[in-house]
């Protein structure tokens, strides 16, 4: 099932086109098995290539188009490209966002207190110290903007290179599920580093993050 909506009203994505998806009598039917926040013991076992192909030319003239994924960045990471749609990888936890960040514009949940006030904080990866990455909250959470406001007019979420994790505070059921405390990072399992044929993973931009890193 595919709806669009021409013209948001909902909060975050006031006055944005935006299309929602989802399995044919099944919520979690486009959604990946493997995903935690995905507890329908249903889903898809792999990508909709077809869909996923025409979702990133869906770009609407002078315009940016972002969208979300908890399918493994490895599947798809490849076919990102400038002036398509942006796939944020949408983490389930900090370990797995700072991997992932190497790689894709990642998103994540992060629990209320983890940000302690602040709009941001740094995470690193436990093997690489130097391999750290600010999560920034979505600002529409402390903010009464939408993603058209977001970032001066480039939104986050739609920030290919961007060098740092967008965190979106953990409600309702998600909140225990994100409950995982670790600022520190895991490291990449070594057969995904191989898939990458040693790839090393960009240096971060230590900066504070501010609207245009
Ligand atoms: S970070 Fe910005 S673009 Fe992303 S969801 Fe929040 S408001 Fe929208």
């Amino acid at each position: 099932m595919l709806r669009t909506v021409e013209t948001s009203r909902a909060k975050k994505t006031k006055g944005i086109a935006v299309t929602y998806r989802a399995g044919n009598g099944e919520k979690f039917g486009t959604c990946p098995p493997s995903c935690s926040l995905n507890d329908s013991g249903k889903g898809a076992s792999e990508i909709d290539w077809q869909y996923f192909d025409a979702l990133l030319d869906a770009v609407p003239r002078k315009g940016v188009s972002f969208t979300y994924s908890h399918f493994h960045w490895v599947d798809w990471f490849r076919k990102l490209k400038r002036d398509k749609t942006v796939i944020n990888y949408s983490a389930d936890n900090l370990p797995d966002a700072i991997n992932a960040a190497c790689y894709v514009p990642t998103v994540t949940v992060v629990n209320e207190a983890q940000w302690q006030g602040n709009k941001c904080f740094r995470v690193e990866r436990d093997d690489i110290p130097e391999e750290n990455r600010a999560v920034v909250r979505c600002p529409a959470e402390y903010r009464d903007i939408s993603c058209a406001q977001c970032g001066d007019g480039e939104p986050f979420c739609a920030r290919l290179n961007r060098k740092f994790i967008i965190g979106f505070t953990a409600h309702g059921p998600n909140k225990r599920k994100a409950a995982d405390k670790r600022r520190k990072a895991v490291v990449m399992p070594r057969k995904v580093t191989a898939a990458y044929g040693g790839r090393i993973p960009q240096k971060v931009n230590k900066a504070k993050p501010t609207a245009k890193n």
